[in-house]
């Protein structure tokens, strides 16, 4: 028999490895706006097409390259920026591989023109498929501008991969606030189908934050700045008062490079605890440097992840930094310590706050504005004030699906009554540990969870408003203003046209504004955009589940962010409301999750654990 063993050709070579770095069109973005970053441009300009699907390009004012250079750059492994191996342990934003421009003409159409300013003319190289198809002398402007064409045009099963614009749009968004948020020194622009999203002028950090997160966030940033000799922390991080539910504007930079550290998170997330509420997450822009050498960068440089050397100190440090900052302005009960000493009394800085402390700071009065402020939106467990609402929003549903039905008697289907059991319906219902609906079958006792139950009743009663049509939207008194970050205004706007049928009724405002001119019957206008920001985290939830609809993941999402939580106690009626309701669904048995709803326990069962025969 034959050798089998082959060699595989460069370009396919090629083609695999830059499935590693770039995945989507928004990891070229971020490859191309590090690289104009590091090039000493001050103008960075990134144009995008068709969600980067069809062109993205990057003109920057940088030092350009020489010919040779320009060609060599699409070499892997061709790098400026590493001599030796000990240059990988200095290096501050270990994102040089010399791989991006490799794996970006692996996969697209690559127009290259760069100059440098000591040259007279400029070079022009084409790339397709890893291979120059031109190159020539160029009339240029100092500085690059790479432009990437069809994306995996060579690479059909990753290009059918992709996901809608919206969604790729908000990845290339995420990545440009953050190349941006980190370099607030620099001009950016982003340009999407012709239209002008983004002009960020030279500013500083809280400028550009600002111009990046929005305007309401002008008063309420808080400066967040300690240094000692082993690490430097500074950046800013949101009064507790912009605390939202959704996640998405956290920032964390170390040495100047964008991470994602549920570590640090939960550092930064727990020296606000008891500021804001337990669902809900702080804004920060927080930029970490220390040497390079304590962060292990064996960790993949596309992956947002990092590894300290010395996690805990790091955690320590930088939710002392916090707790330090919201103390400096009043925010937190102040601290007996002094960080600039050092990081040797962070020992100190773990220390619970003492009892006089705290009876002095939750007396004051900005600490008392906050509780109470709060303690408004808490859902008080015993309170029926939701569910009363939940049972008005079912009956307006009803009407409009059974004309003739009133809200008063709820009818029972044919379905309900041709079920599975064939024992009526039981009417007593017992709930226990505020969790489960027991109910005696007949052959059986059903325990039913209340929150999956609901969930799925929700969840097939959005499911008729959404195919009816016809919306249920009440109109707003007065008309509400949502600000949302960029990446969830896309998001937002992505879902709009869904929404309407479901009771929303929201205009974009642009500038990442919305404005909010109806709301479902059973959703109070006061609390609407907690509501939103719940509606879009939930929504995201869902996100990775690419086989589903959009709409099918919104009503999912708004079935379970409306549904009766566990710990909420219920009254008879709601009680026999919940279990009736749910067996009139289409597919009562699971959530449409796939959590069950219920589980039997048979009666023989039961007696024969007690030894007897029935
Ligand atoms: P890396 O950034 O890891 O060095 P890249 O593949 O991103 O690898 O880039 C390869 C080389 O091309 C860089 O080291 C740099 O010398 C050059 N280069 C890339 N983009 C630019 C640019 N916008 N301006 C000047 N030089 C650039
Ligand atoms: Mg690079």
């Amino acid at each position: 028999m034959a050798d089998q063993i082959r060699l595989l050709p460069d370009h396919i070579a090629n083609q695999i490895a830059a499935g590693e770095v770039i995945q989507r069109p928004g990891s070229a973005v971020k490859e191309l706006l590090e690289n104009a970053v590091d090039a000493g441009a001050t103008r960075i300009e990134l144009l995008i097409e068709d969600a980067g699907k069809q062109l993205i390009q990057v003109t920057d004012n940088g030092k350009g390259m020489s010919e040779l250079d320009a060609r060599m750059a699409f070499e892997r492994h061709a790098t400026s920026k590493i001599t030796s191996i000990d240059d990988l342990f200095r290096i501050k934003t270990m994102g040089f591989r010399g791989e991006a421009l490799a794996s970006i003409a692996a996969v697209a159409q690559v127009i290259l023109k760069t100059k440098r300013p000591e040259d007279s003319a400029g070079t022009l190289i084409e790339i397709e498929n890893s291979e120059v198809v031109k190159q020539e002398p160029v009339a240029s402007p100092d500085g690059t501008s790479i432009a990437m064409k069809n994306l995996f045009f060579n690479v059909p099963a990753r290009r059918n991969f992709l996901k809608s614009n919206a969604s790729e749009m908000r990845h290339i968004l995420d990545e440009f606030t953050r190349v941006s948020m980190a370099n607030p020194h620099l001009f950016f622009s982003l340009t999407a189908n012709g239209e002008r999203q983004f002009h960020l002028d030279p500013g500083t950090m809280k400028q550009r934050i600002i111009q990046l997160l929005g305007n309401q966030y002008q008063t309420k940033l808080v400066n967040v700045e300690e240094s000692t000799d082993y690490l430097q922390i500074a950046g800013f991080i949101g009064k507790p008062e912009t605390a939202k539910k959704t996640r998405g504007d956290q920032f964390l930079f170390v040495n100047n490079r964008f991470i994602k550290s549920p570590y640090l998170h939960h550092a930064i997330s727990t020296a606000f605890k008891e500021l804001i509420p337990a669902d809900s997450h702080p804004a920060y822009a927080l930029f970490l440097t220390l040497d390079p050498a304590q962060i292990d960068i064996n960790v993949h440089p596309t992956k947002q992840e990092i590894k300290f050397e010395d996690e805990k100190i790091i955690y320590a440090f930088v939710q002392a930094a916090v707790k330090h900052g919201l103390a400096q302005f009043n925010i937190a009960p102040s601290l007996d310590f002094e960080l600039h000493a050092g990081i040797q009394q962070l020992d100190a800085v773990s220390k619970p706050v003492t009892e006089q402390q705290k009876a002095a700071a939750s007396s004051s009065s900005l600490y008392q504005s906050f509780t109470d402020k709060y303690a408004a939106h808490k859902i008080d467990p015993s309170s029926r004030g939701k569910l009363t609402n939940w049972q008005s929003f079912f009956e307006t549903a009803q009407m409009q699906n059974h004309p003739s039905s009133t809200a008063s008697s709820l009818p029972l289907s044919e379905t309900l009554m041709n079920s599975e059991s064939s024992h009526a319906l039981p009417t007593t219902f017992l709930q226990v540990f505020a969790t489960f609906i027991v109910a005696d079958f007949g052959e059986m006792l059903r325990l039913f969870h209340q929150q999956y139950a609901h969930e799925t009743i929700l969840y097939h009663q959005l499911k008729k408003t959404f195919r009816s049509g016809k919306s249920i939207a009440q109109q707003s008194l007065f008309p509400i203003t949502l600000h949302l970050s960029p990446a969830d205004s896309t998001l937002l706007t992505e879902l709009l046209p869904d929404l309407q049928p479901l009771g929303y009724l929201i205009e974009s405002f642009g500038n990442n504004s919305f404005i909010v001119r109806g709301t479902p019957p059973d959703i109070s206008d006061e609390n609407i955009s907690g509501d939103i920001e719940w509606l879009l985290e939930q929504f995201k939830h869902y996100q990775p589940e690419v086989s589903l609809p959009r709409e099918e993941k919104l009503i999912r999402a708004l079935a379970r962010q409306r549904s009766i939580k566990a710990g909420q106690l219920l009254s008879a009626e709601e009680l026999q409301f919940m279990v009736t309701e749910l067996m009139q669904c289409e597919s009562y048995r699971t959530t449409p999750g796939g959590q069950p709803t219920f589980i039997d326990i048979r009666k023989e069962e039961l007696f024969s654990r007690f030894g007897l025969r029935r």
